[in-house]
Parts: structure tokens; C-alpha cells; sequence
């Protein structure tokens, strides 16, 4: 027997939560964005999850487009930044990717290329985010160049990327929405606009693509979830055994530091998953854990490869008994609450060593 860690990937999920973004956004086509090794899932196998059904992929880097490429992957990606350096053109072009430009230097290289054929490209809008993208009153001259070199771009679009889509206070969201509204309507645009958060709460955001990220994967981004994000499911199940059981007297201390000591005569289970694996070590006493079925709190630090829980509620757990870190029975983003970060961070966190395991689709 190997170590029992293992992070199963559902791919029927991940089949049912694309499909959910595309009932979400019926008159848009979803990019599925498999950037990340798809937020830790694998890029390969859930592209091929999804080939028959995805119009199209998005990554962040030419590494990863092209290894979609090398694995057979036949739609077109999107490369959400562009590129980093005027040398991928020629990739680029040879892949048939398509770009996002969000900067002179970008619109300058690529408009002293000659590609073979003209290269898709989605112009950045910085409508609030400010990270990338032109501003409003750049960006009206940026795309007349675009539209001036077909024999360079073609299938131009405007992009932008909310940075409030997820909040209850839509204060924020709608100037960014105002202002990608009057250049749309000024320039009759074709857009891409949405992330996860906006395409299961603001349909006006929808437009020719939507760009769906994180629901994919089954976590649900809205501060405030809707019936649409409650109906997503699962990908990765973060699957581990007990693999030590003691029993303590009232007041012994557990792990490094000691942080957590006995309130009364206590069991406490080992499981091998640590931060050594991807689990988060700002995990806090009481961070739920999955035992035979049962939720346990974690009690005491994290380690490279064990975490430690109090059994003392679940007298039939045992050494070898099954136990789920995050995913079916226990969502990632309620982990990701008591490590105070987001389940972004727990996804694309776990670490080449932990092995992953396909359940294949259905075809439905
Ligand atoms: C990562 C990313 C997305 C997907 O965002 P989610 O919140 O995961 O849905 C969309 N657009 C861009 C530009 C991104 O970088």
C-alpha cells in the first residue's frame, strides 16, 4: 500500500458545471479557462472533458497552450495576457492561438509581424480593475489600429475583467459595466467580458463569450450564492486515511508549537495530508475535515505530511478510516473560509506529489 493521499477528479462535475455556465449565458459561448494546470485539475484531461463541447480554451502562458497543442487539443486558446515577448508571434501563429493585447508595446510588436494567417485578437479594456488593459480614452485609437492591419489581426473583441463581479454591493461593478457599455456601443464591438462570479449573477455581462473559471472546477464564487452556484458540483475530492490514532489526557498539546491542548480526555487522528502536499498551514483549530463521513474539527498545526483531527465525537473512526480534506460532502470554499484565503488557492495549490485520479464522464 502507497500513501493514501489522492486528489480525484470528477470530470462528469466538471462536464455538469461547463454546462451550467453555458444554460447561465445561452446566447454567449463559454471559453472554458483551463489556465494553471486547469487551477490544479490537469489541463490536458479536462480539456479532453470538455472538448466536445467547448468552443474554445483559455491559459495565461504559451507553455501551456502548447502543451494542449502537443496533447492533441484542437480548439482554439486564448492567451489571456498575449504574449510576454515578441519572439511567441511566430508560435502563436503557428499554434493558430489567439491573444489578448493590453499594452503599446504588445499592439506595436504585433502590428510588425507577418503572420500566416491574422491573428485573433481580444483588445483590453481597463474599465476599473487597473491591472491590464488601455484606458477608456486610449482605447478607442488602439482598435482603429487594430482594425487598420487585417493582414496582422482579425475577429477583434473587446475584453474586461471585473473586479468586484463577486460582491453583494453592485456599486462598483456597474461603473465598470457603464464604462465597457459606451465603448461597445461606440465601436459595435463584439465582447467578452465575464468571469465566473459575473456569469452566474449579471446577465448583462454575457455579450459574444463568457470567460468561466473557477465554477468549473464546482466552487462557487458569489458572496451571496444563487440557485445556479448552489447547483454546482465538486471536481477534486482531496482524499486521505487516518494513519495513527491516540488517545490524549485533558490538557496535552498536539503538533508543533502546541497549539492546540486537550479541553477533555480526547482522540486524536493523524492523516497523511500536510502543506507538503498543497493543504493550507494557516488551516485554524476547528477547520472542517471529513472522517467516515462526519465532520471533525482539525486540532493543532499543520505539517509537511500529516494534519491532525479530534476523533473524540467519532468513536468508529479508526486507523484506515476515509477521510475528505475538501470536495464531495465538504465544499472547498468553507476550507478555504477557515484558511482565510479563497478555494483559488487551495486548487491550484496542490502539489505535483499528490497523485490525481480521473473518474471519466459520463456522456451526457
Ligand atoms: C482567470 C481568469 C478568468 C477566470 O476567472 P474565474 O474567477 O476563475 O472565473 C477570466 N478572465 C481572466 C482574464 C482571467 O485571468
Amino acid at each position: 500500500m502507497s500513501r493514501p493521499l489522492i486528489a480525484d477528479i470528477d470530470l462528469g462535475a466538471l462536464r455538469h458545471n461547463y454546462r451550467l455556465a453555458c444554460d447561465q449565458a445561452p446566447h454567449s459561448r463559454a471559453i472554458a479557462v483551463l489556465k494553471a494546470g486547469a487551477y490544479g485539475h490537469g489541463a490536458v484531461e479536462c480539456a479532453n472533458a470538455l472538448a466536445d463541447v467547448a468552443p474554445a480554451f483559455a491559459v495565461a502562458s504559451i507553455e501551456e497552450a502548447v502543451a494542449l497543442r502537443d496533447a492533441g487539443i484542437e480548439q482554439p486558446i486564448m492567451l489571456l495576457e498575449g504574449f510576454f515577448d515578441a519572439e511567441e508571434l511566430p508560435l502563436i501563429d503557428a499554434h493558430r492561438l489567439w491573444i489578448a493585447v493590453h499594452s503599446d508595446w504588445q499592439l506595436d510588436a504585433l502590428l510588425a509581424f507577418q503572420p500566416r494567417t491574422p491573428i485573433p485578437t481580444w483588445l483590453k479594456l481597463d474599465s476599473g480593475m487597473h491591472r491590464l488593459g488601455f484606458a477608456p480614452e486610449a482605447f478607442v485609437s488602439r482598435w482603429q489600429r487594430l482594425k487598420a492591419a487585417p493582414d496582422q489581426a482579425t475577429d477583434l473583441h473587446l475584453m474586461t475583467h471585473f473586479a468586484t463581479a463577486d460582491a453583494l454591493d453592485p456599486g462598483y461593478f456597474r461603473r465598470q459595466m457603464a464604462c465597457v457599455e459606451a465603448l461597445r456601443e461606440r465601436l459595435e464591438a463584439p465582447v467578452c467580458l465575464a468571469n465566473s462570479p459575473a456569469t452566474l449573477a449579471w446577465p448583462q455581462t454575457h455579450g459574444e463569450w463568457t470567460r468561466p473559471g473557477v465554477m468549473l472546477y464546482g466552487s462557487d464564487p458569489l458572496e451571496g450564492a444563487n440557485d445556479a452556484s448552489r447547483a454546482l458540483k465538486p471536481v477534486m475530492t482531496l482524499r486521505s486515511e487516518v494513519i495513527a490514532v491516540r488517545e490524549l489526557e485533558t490538557g496535552e498539546a498536539v503538533g508543533y508549537g502546541g497549539r492546540w491542548r486537550a479541553p477533555r480526555p480526547s482522540r486524536i487522528g493523524v492523516v497523511a495530508c500536510g502543506y507538503g502536499d498543497g493543504y493550507d498551514r494557516h488551516a485554524g483549530d476547528g477547520t472542517p475535515v471529513l472522517v467516515e463521513g462526519r465532520r471533525v474539527p482539525l486540532a493543532g498545526k499543520v505539517s509537511m505530511d500529516m494534519l491532525t483531527v479530534d476523533l473524540t465525537e467519532v468513536p468508529e473512526a479508526h486507523i484506515g478510516s476515509q477521510v475528505v480534506l475538501w470536495g464531495e460532502g465538504l465544499s472547498i470554499d468553507e476550507v478555504a473560509r477557515h484558511c482565510d484565503t479563497i478555494s483559488y488557492t487551495l486548487m491550484t495549490g496542490v502539489l505535483p506529489r499528490v497523485p490525481r485520479r480521473y473518474r471519466v464522464a459520463d456522456t451526457v
